[in-house]
């Protein structure tokens, strides 16, 4: 017996990952994260791919917010919360983002993807139901595989085929509709207000990932559920403070309190690993409060899109229709996808292409996120460098 079949096993995985064109590698920034980054390839270019949609990731409030806990709060705490990890920071973090969607209480984990891994289990069990909509996240999809319950799943965004779901589930003891508030790949807004209603009429929890939407979406920024009306109609909200809240890293369940306190007792990622750093603590609290006095960046990031998804399309791009800063540039082809983004950052732009198998074939696009972090002058320069680009490839304009 040897290990060599183990070896040659991953080898081969690689060798097929790379052949398929899938092999992923990683572009290294040497700055903050920011709209005006350097990498190792190339200095000064403008960022248009981070979750940073509020440009808080290096916020002088948030770096003085994390510095200051440090100070308060110390670098660590070496523990998981029941044992000795919880600190007033802590208590103060979830009293806050509760009361900032609007919800009862609210328990942190080390990621959002703790925090959908460690949802379900706890909470559904063999007599109950889940139905998941067929393009939620991937921790929302383990979350759910780790729990008993039956598992149903609808149509991407097909209200109807969610009601078929419901009436499937109608003799089980509870159910529970848990849908991404907004999807990551093509921008799209979850349909809230007729999954609330769906909910009400077939006696449906529901519940959502606000991972793209938490401090920039609706008139003041709580999330999906405001900007569909639905505040006070959701059941369960998870979410990250590692996009827009900031972007470091941290993740939270908010719901009615019993909820959170069965999660506190039961959910495995909670109980089983280390508790928020004091600085992420810190800077989250900040952050929450400065989201709380003021909707200038979240109006500006409004302001923003509106500027870029209109602008992209004067220049001869198609974009797929709607209003959240995630604006997906449609190439379709995915040779001109890559070739694209690689022409991009030469020209001094950081906005990378996907395609198959991360979106259906023949969809390959540039997805590119707006930031409040951006100013004027950062997307012009954008929108001009596309048109170059796109002329420079025959992508656009009509010239092969
Ligand atoms: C990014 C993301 C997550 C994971 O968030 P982390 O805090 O980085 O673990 C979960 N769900 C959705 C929808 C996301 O976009």
């Amino acid at each position: 017996m040897t290990t060599t079949t183990f070896y040659s096993h991953i080898d081969a995985e690689l060798a097929n990952i790379r052949s398929a064109g899938l092999f992923k590698t990683e572009r290294i920034i040497t700055t903050p994260q920011a709209a005006d980054i350097d990498t190792t390839e190339r200095a000064h270019v403008i960022n248009l791919c981070a979750n940073n949609y509020l440009g808080l990731s290096s916020h002088p409030k948030a770096i003085a917010a994390a510095k200051h806990a440090i100070d308060t709060h110390g670098y660590g705490l070496s523990s998981v919360r029941f044992i000795c990890g919880t600190q007033d920071l802590h208590k103060q973090l979830e009293r806050k983002i509760a009361d900032f969607l609007g919800m009862e209480d609210a328990i942190l984990y080390a990621a959002a993807f703790d925090a959908n891994g460690g949802l379900f289990e706890p909470l559904f069990g063999e007599q109950d139901a889940i139905i998941s909509d067929a393009l939620n996240h991937a921790s929302i999809i383990d979350g759910i595989r780790l729990c008993k319950a039956q598992r149903l799943r609808y149509a991407h965004n097909d209200m109807a085929d969610l009601e078929r779901c419901l009436k499937e589930a109608s003799s089980a003891r509870s159910r529970i509709i848990f849908t991404d508030g907004v999807f990551s790949m093509d921008g799209t807004i979850a349909q809230l207000d007729t999954i609330c209603d769906l909910a009400t009429q077939y006696g449906a929890l529901v519940g959502i990932d606000e991972c793209h939407a938490s401090g920039f979406m609706g008139k003041t920024g709580r999330g999906t559920h405001e900007f569909r009306n639905v505040m006070g109609r959701i059941d369960i909200i998870t979410g990250t403070f590692g996009k827009a809240l900031g972007g470091a890293s941290g993740g939270f369940t908010a719901a009615k309190a019993p909820v959170v306190e069965l999660l506190r007792q039961r959910s495995r990622p909670y109980l089983f690993s280390n508790t928020l750093a004091p600085s992420i603590a810190g800077a989250s609290i900040a952050v929450l409060d400065l989201l709380s006095e003021s909707t200038a960046l979240r109006d500006k990031l409004e302001e923003n899109t509106r500027y870029f998804r209109a602008a992209i399309q004067e220049a001869g791009f198609d974009i797929k229709p709607g209003e959240h800063p995630i604006v997906p540039i449609m190439i379709y082809d995915a040779v001109k996808a890559q070739a694209l983004s690689k022409r991009l950052l030469e020209l001094g732009v950081y906005a990378v292409g996907f395609f198959y198998p991360v979106v259906p074939q023949g969809q390959a696009r540039i997805r590119v996120q707006i930031s409040a972090g951006h100013e004027r002058h950062h997307l012009e320069k954008a929108v001009a460098v596309f048109k170059q680009a796109g002329t420079d490839l025959g992508i656009i304009g009509g010239k092969a």
